[in-house]
């Protein structure tokens, strides 16, 4: 998509910090981080939300686990423990209309809610 942030990030019309990325997914240092550790993981396929997946698109965001996993590896978080969140819509304080997992690490992380 043309006006999406993150579609220009992948494509490196912006710049970010990357960490990892292979042929399904690209991941980044969270601009505004909400914990020492703050990673964003993105399908390069763009979808507004979870709310616009489709039954084709489980592998694609399947995929972005098993890449969380590693970069959490990467990053020194596995044994510790981290946080993975999608956030979908207004409640939940989407932002960016680009599928994004949130990787949260480096300190004991409070309750959600
Ligand atoms: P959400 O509120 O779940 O939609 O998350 C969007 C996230 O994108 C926020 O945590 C922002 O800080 C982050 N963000 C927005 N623009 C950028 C950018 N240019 N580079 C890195 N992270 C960004």
């Amino acid at each position: 998509m043309s006006d999406c942030i993150f579609c220009k990030i992948i494509n490196g019309e912006i710049p970010s910090t990357s960490v990892y990325q292979d042929e399904q997914a690209y991941a980044f240092r969270d601009i505004q981080p909400a914990a020492p550790t703050h990673i964003l993981i993105v399908p390069r396929k763009h979808i507004d939300s979870i709310n616009a997946m489709t039954d084709n698109d489980e592998q694609t965001i399947g995929h972005l686990f098993n890449a969380a996993r590693q970069i959490a590896t990467q990053e020194g978080l596995a044994e510790n423990g981290y946080r993975l969140v999608i956030n979908t819509n207004a409640h939940a304080g989407q932002t960016v209309f680009h599928i994004h997992l949130h990787l949260l690490g480096g300190r004991q992380l409070t309750k959600m809610g």
